[in-house]
C-alpha cells in the first residue's frame, strides 16, 4: 500500500514506480499507458498541485461537482478531463462542455444525446463504452451483448468517436480478483477492434496494465483518502 502520509510528489513517484514495474513485467511501454488522476471530492487546488507535479489527465465522477471546479482551472494549459462516473442523459450537454473523454457510455441513446450535444457545441468527443461484466446489481454499465448496438449508433455519430471499453470489476484487495474481468474486457476490445482499455484503479492497476490497460484511473494512491462527504 502507498503510505498516505506522503505529500503529492511522493505519492506520484510511488505510483510511477508501480506503473514501471508492471510495464516491465508485461513487456509494454510506459507511453502506452495514460495515467488519469481521479480527483473527485478533491478541490480545484488539489488538482492544480497534481498538474504542477506533471499530471495532465484528470478523472471526475460527477458532472455538477466538476462544473464548480472547472472555472478555477482555466489556466491549466493542455489539461484533459475525463468523465468516469455514470452520466444521466439530461446532463449530456453540460458533460460535453466540460470533458474531452467520457468513459461511461452505456446505451445507444446516451451516445446519440452526446453526439447531438457535441455537434451543437462544435466539439469532438472521445467516448468509451462502460461494460458491466459482473453480475452485481449495483454495478453500472452495458451488458456485453449491447456492445454491437452501441457501435452501430457510433458509426452514425458526427462528432463522437468511440475508442474503447471501460469496466469496474468487483472490489478485491490485491487486484488478482479483478484479473478475469480485465482479461474479458481485453478480449471484447480485440473482438470489436477498439484500441482503448480503461481499467485499473489504485488497488489493481498493475494487474490491469498486465492485461492491456491503456487508461488507468487512479485516485487514492495519488491524492490519499477522499475527504468524507459533509
Ligand atoms: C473513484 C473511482 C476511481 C478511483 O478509485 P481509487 O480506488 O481511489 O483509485 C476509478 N474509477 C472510477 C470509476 C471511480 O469511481
Amino acid at each position: 500500500m502507498t503510505p498516505t502520509t506522503l505529500e503529492f510528489p511522493g505519492r506520484l513517484a510511488a505510483v510511477e514506480e508501480r506503473i514501471s514495474h508492471a510495464v516491465e513485467k508485461s513487456g509494454r511501454q510506459r507511453a502506452d499507458i495514460t495515467l488519469v488522476a481521479v480527483s473527485k471530492k478533491f478541490s480545484a487546488s488539489a488538482l492544480r498541485s497534481a498538474y504542477e507535479a506533471g499530471l495532465r489527465y484528470f478523472g471526475e465522477n460527477y458532472v455538477q461537482e466538476f462544473a464548480l471546479k472547472r472555472p478555477e482551472l482555466e489556466d491549466l494549459a493542455g489539461a484533459g478531463y475525463h468523465l468516469i462516473g455514470h452520466l444521466q442523459s439530461n446532463k449530456a450537454r453540460l458533460a460535453v462542455s466540460l470533458f474531452q473523454t467520457i468513459h461511461t457510455v452505456d446505451s445507444a441513446k446516451l451516445l446519440q444525446k452526446l453526439d447531438a450535444a457535441a455537434v451543437e457545441a462544435g466539439k469532438p468527443l472521445d467516448a468509451l463504452i462502460e461494460v458491466k461484466l459482473s453480475g452485481e446489481e449495483t454495478k453500472a454499465g452495458a451488458p456485453e451483448t449491447d456492445i454491437p448496438a452501441i457501435l452501430e449508433a457510433a458509426a452514425l455519430c458526427a462528432k463522437v468517436r468511440v475508442t474503447g471499453l471501460m469496466t469496474m470489476p468487483p472490489w478485491s484487495t490485491d487486484g488478482e480478483g479483478a484479473r478475469p474481468y480485465f482479461q474479458r474486457l481485453a478480449v471484447l476490445a480485440r473482438q470489436y477492434r477498439l484500441s482503448q482499455l480503461s481499467m485499473g484503479m489504485s488497488n489493481d492497476f498493475e494487474v490491469a496494465i498486465e492485461e492491456g490497460a491503456t487508461l488507468i484511473r487512479v485516485g487514492t494512491a495519488l491524492f490519499g483518502p477522499r475527504p468524507k462527504p459533509v
